[in-house]
């Protein structure tokens, strides 16, 4: 493994390594790396030749309230972040914003962490050049948003999707699981076990969506989440649904005290 900190650098290594015929592969990351991100590391060594793995604990993309100052970084597993500098010299000005896709779900709570994710995720792609970039379905919206970015733009990139990888017990992996005291620990699997719930539910009456929600809603709030929202939506345009199809999928976001959780999964109706 090579540690390149400067943008120059970077480009100096991707380009001699496009002197051969290879495949490079884009893994962006905020560090704090588990299991999670190594999913997307294992399923780029799949298909691609050399593997640009990016641990920027991104500024832009949280609000102004969030948790960038306690946001975990372990930058002696992590390697040395680089400084915010190299990526934002003081006087950037130019904002990539992804308009009706970011309008709902994490992006009406989260004021402006779309527009730092997709400025962000644009200079790493024009910085690397990947054949293929790879995120994680843990953050579908995400995941849904850079897609569309890359079209737009033309961006000669595939987007590839990675399933969530998750604890033994359903909690998917995540960086701020570290935040949970050990009794939100133990409540934190029921976020997945309330999804999967209402996957299983809709998958045969694809109707029942309102009462499911209500339910659903009902059930995170007895386990002690404060939900911020809970939604049937369609995996490509993020539509809201009232009645699902083969592209639903249930999303989530809730509060466990002060640690932010999100998650979705798919609902595959039972076939005719
Ligand atoms: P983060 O460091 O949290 O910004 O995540 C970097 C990338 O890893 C994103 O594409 C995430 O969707 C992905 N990722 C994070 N957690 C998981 C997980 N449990 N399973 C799969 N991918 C994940």
């Amino acid at each position: 493994m090579e540690i390149v900190r400067t943008v120059a650098d970077l480009r100096k290594h991707i380009a001699l390594w496009r002197k051969g015929e290879v495949r490079v592969g884009l893994v962006p990351t905020m560090g704090a790396l588990h299991q999670g991100h190594m999913a997307l590391v294992e399923a780029a060594r799949a298909e691609c030749d050399r593997i640009v793995a990016s641990i920027f604990v991104n500024p832009k993309q949280f609000a102004p309230t969030e948790d960038l100052g306690s946001y975990p970084r372990r930058e002696a597993a992590d390697l040395d972040i680089p400084a915010v500098d190299e990526m934002y010299p003081p006087d950037f000005a130019t904002l990539v914003r992804v308009s009706g896709l970011t309008g709902g779900l994490c992006g009406a709570h989260r004021s402006g962490h779309f527009d730092g994710v997709t400025t962000v995720v644009t200079k790493l792609l024009i910085q690397a050049l990947p054949d293929v970039a790879y995120f994680g379905e843990k953050d579908y919206q995400q995941l849904t948003v850079v897609r569309r970015l890359a079209r737009d733009l033309d961006l000669p990139v595939r987007i590839a999707g990675v399933p969530t990888v998750r604890e033994p017990d359903g909690l998917a992996l995540s960086s701020r699981n570290v935040y949970l005291s050990a009794e939100e620990r133990r409540i934190a699997p029921n976020l997945a076990r309330v999804l999967r719930s209402i996957a299983a539910v809709l998958a045969q009456d694809p109707n029942a969506v309102a009462q499911e929600i209500a339910h659903g809603s009902a059930a995170l709030q007895q386990a002690g989440f404060a939900v911020e929202y809970l939604e049937i939506r369609e995996a490509e345009s993020l539509a809201v649904t009232s009645e699902v199809t083969a592209s639903s999928r249930v999303f989530a976001a809730v509060r466990l005290g002060t640690t932010r959780l999100i998650d979705n999964m798919p609902i595959a109706p039972a076939a005719p």
